[in-house]
């Protein structure tokens, strides 16, 4: 089961992340406030890996 693995952090704010099942996949969530924050780049790194997941990992469970 692939999982997302941070490898990136900026203090305790995860800023790049990737596949643990492909490892050209990377997440780099891009903050539009001045600083990066924790719960926005977690929230988006999420969403970005669960995109991801359904877009690679999921491929095939369709009905095709
Ligand atoms: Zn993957």
């Amino acid at each position: 089961m692939p999982s997302l693995k941070v490898t990136k952090w900026l203090g305790d704010i995860p800023i790049e992340g990737e596949c643990t099942s492909c490892p050209d996949a990377q997440f780099k969530p891009s903050w539009v406030y001045h600083k990066p924050q924790k719960a926005v780049n977690e929230e988006k790194m999420k969403q970005a890996f669960d995109r991801h997941c359904r877009e690679v990992h999921m491929r095939g469970y369709a009905t095709s």
